[in-house]
């Protein structure tokens, strides 16, 4: 396979054990119970590991605090979190119990990495502290390696806008009770929707800026019934986009031109809020600086891999960036080459590295790439004649994206997909390494989530690019929802699920269309 070498997978970190951290209870906390409110009010979450999982809570007794020294309603500065882990979902047969440090420095929270537990099987799980009692939630080891799984479900989700709408796609989501949830961005929103489009609002009544801020705004969101209930039931994995921090910013580059290093603080607090309230390993929060590595690679056996991948921390700033223009923005390639510039990053050096190496060394079958935005070449042609494109996306790093499809052609990446999120519809895509060559092969197929409730894009003016964009296999802005995945040795089948309205709580479901791609085929067929 030439520079494609294989290389052992079972590289574990062993920087964390049991995660069993033993801190005594401070004294003023020690006697009282938590009276009429729940510490547990933020639910509960988990996401595999080789062999074990995260555990995830946060001690939350008022969880929309507004008081910056009491996140949470919460004082003094550490607790101790009991937590139990059992192999039958009425928490009789308990294989581990210990108890886990809750620190006032990260909001209280709890993220507790256990390894050594059997592969491949669910577990449950609860928290408990002083005479409260968290929810019981539902965790998952991974397959081995070499392990032979027939059939993996999954459900990928992305732009959920708390103002915009409800979560009913996250409820009907966890009744379909797949392995793990993939989510793939814009998982808050950071901005203050405008009148009339609001159906509820923000607490904060501003746009999160500083750390209390993006912790409320995660507090709210996992105050959400539907959403609450996912994580309890499923396990994720989960990337960002851009409204985790501000839209369409782009490592230290602020659509609004602040200073890159006023920026990096304000991206400091909103990653802070992002660690403290997801399943990420405790190793991975280094308390350095403005940085937090997310992207990471899960192998599901023989069957599946999924790379999940980080399109915001380092890539280049957009294409053309210069007042008045922050952010995203359409572009030609007359007025802007740069866009062109065959040194221009996504995914930044490190993690571009890091990805070929794990496609030149994959074994598994499906080969995912899960990610935040659109990776099709798209082009958009104005009212002029004019062929455009969009800055924020991988149309705004063409170079970087024409290595990923060269990467995956060299290495003869076994059936390779990618999932994105980011644009409110939904598309099915083939990826080429040349979309003006119509016979050109397929390198990859390429599946568009729509949001969870966010507002959609025009569909008029997108359904009017399919003539310049044949590779674009379905486009659908209409519809809010969610994809499932079934992935067996032989297909991929995805399911566009679409909810009847997301401005009303209890939106019912149904299948708006269902693709397969075939094993050895790229190139997803309408089914
Ligand atoms: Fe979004
Ligand atoms: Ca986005």
């Amino acid at each position: 396979m030439g520079r494609c070498s294989r290389r052992d997978f079972l590289l574990r970190t062993s920087i964390l054990a049991t995660g069993c951290f033993i801190q005594p209870t401070p004294t003023r906390a020690t006697t009282a119970g938590w009276s009429s409110s729940d510490p547990f009010s933020l639910g509960v979450a988990s996401s595999p590991t080789p062999d074990g999982f995260v555990l995830w809570t946060r001690l939350a007794p008022t969880p929309l605090s507004s008081d910056p020294d009491a996140p949470g309603g919460v004082r003094p500065d550490r607790y101790s979190v009991r937590y139990e882990i059992a192999t039958d979902p009425e928490m009789r047969k308990i294989v581990r119990r210990g108890e886990a440090i809750a620190d006032g420095q990260l909001a209280y929270s709890v993220h507790l990495e256990v390894i050594g537990l059997r592969p491949a099987r669910p577990y449950w799980y609860r928290f408990s502290c002083r005479d409260a009692e968290s929810r019981v939630g539902r965790a998952m080891t991974l397959p081995g390696p070499n392990d032979g799984i027939d059939a993996l479900r999954l459900g990928f989700v992305s732009c959920s806008n708390y103002e915009h709408g409800y979560f009913s796609a996250y409820r009907h989501l966890t009744d379909e009770g797949p392995d793990v949830a993939l989510f793939l961005g814009d998982y808050i929103y950071e901005y203050i929707a405008k009148a009339p489009d609001k159906v509820r609002v923000h607490s904060d009544g501003v746009e999160a800026t500083t750390l209390p801020l993006y912790r409320n705004r995660y507090a709210q969101y996992r105050l959400d019934d539907d959403l609450q209930r996912l994580h309890a039931e499923v396990p994720m994995l989960i990337t960002w986009d851009d409204h985790e921090v501000q839209n369409d910013y782009a490592d230290q580059w602020a659509e609004t031109f602040d200073d890159p290093q006023t920026f990096l603080k304000r991206r400091a607090a909103a990653y802070q809020a992002f660690y403290e309230h997801m399943p990420i390993r405790p190793s991975r929060w280094t308390r350095q600086g403005p940085d937090l590595r997310i992207y990471d690679r899960f192998r599901f056996g023989r069957l599946a891999e999924i790379s999940m991948l980080d399109g915001r921390q380092y890539r280049n700033r957009e294409a053309c960036y210069g007042p008045p223009r922050g952010g995203g923005h359409l572009v030609s390639d007359g007025s802007c080459p740069e866009r062109l510039d065959p040194s221009r990053t996504m995914l930044g050096t490190d993690q571009e590295k890091w990805l070929y190496e794990g496609l030149a060394e994959g074994q598994a079958r499906w080969n995912i790439l899960a990610q935040d935005v659109l990776m099709t070449e798209l082009r958009e042609r104005n009212s002029v004649g004019e062929i455009q494109f969009w800055s924020d996306d991988w149309n705004g790093y063409p170079a970087a994206r024409q290595r990923l499809m060269q990467q995956i052609h060299d290495c003869r990446v076994s059936n390779p997909v990618v999932f994105s999120g980011d644009i409110h519809s939904y598309w099915v895509n083939d990826l080429k390494l040349d979309y003006d060559r119509a016979d050109a092969p397929v390198i990859a197929t390429e599946f568009v989530g729509t949001s969870v409730s966010a507002h959609p894009p025009p569909y008029d003016r997108f359904a009017r690019y399919a003539a310049d964009n044949p590779h674009v296999r379905y486009f659908e802005s209409r519809k809010r929802g969610y994809v499932t995945v079934d992935v067996e040795a032989e297909r991929l089948t995805t399911k566009f699920r679409s909810v009847s309205d997301a401005t009303i709580p209890d939106a019912t479901v149904e299948t708006l269309k269902s693709f397969i791609v075939q094993d050895g085929r790229p190139g997803a067929n309408s089914i």
